[in-house]
């Protein structure tokens, strides 16, 4: 399903949450050490074969219970809000108020 452009990704819907597992404030990541060392390490390995560091998805650096959060929290937004084609210019249709900004293109 393409992501709907009139709301927050899901990982910035995870990112304006606080996380439950680790305590990260909304805005901020997680503290997820095991994970940036398991990357660090990985990259370590790539290093030495010659290879550039991995791509890294953003939702892979937050804690799963605050990423399935986030999804949820999309979908009830999604729900709630009308039909893309009933819904006004620049009104958002997000809940996640201060925490997330639309880009100002
Ligand atoms: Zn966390």
């Amino acid at each position: 399903m393409p992501e709907d452009s009139a709301f927050p990704t899901a990982y910035e819907y995870a990112l304006a949450r606080r996380c439950s597992r680790c305590g990260a404030e909304p805005g901020l990541p997680c503290n997820a050490p095991r994970k940036q060392d398991d990357i660090a390490a990985r990259n370590q390995i790539r290093a030495q074969a010659g290879h550039p560091p991995m791509e890294l998805n953003p939702l892979e650096m937050l804690h799963a219970v605050r990423v399935d959060a986030g999804i949820r929290h999309k979908d009830r937004d999604i729900g709630a809000a009308p039909w893309p084609e009933d819904r006004q210019p620049g009104v958002r249709y997000d809940t996640l108020g201060e925490h997330w900004q639309p880009d100002q293109t």
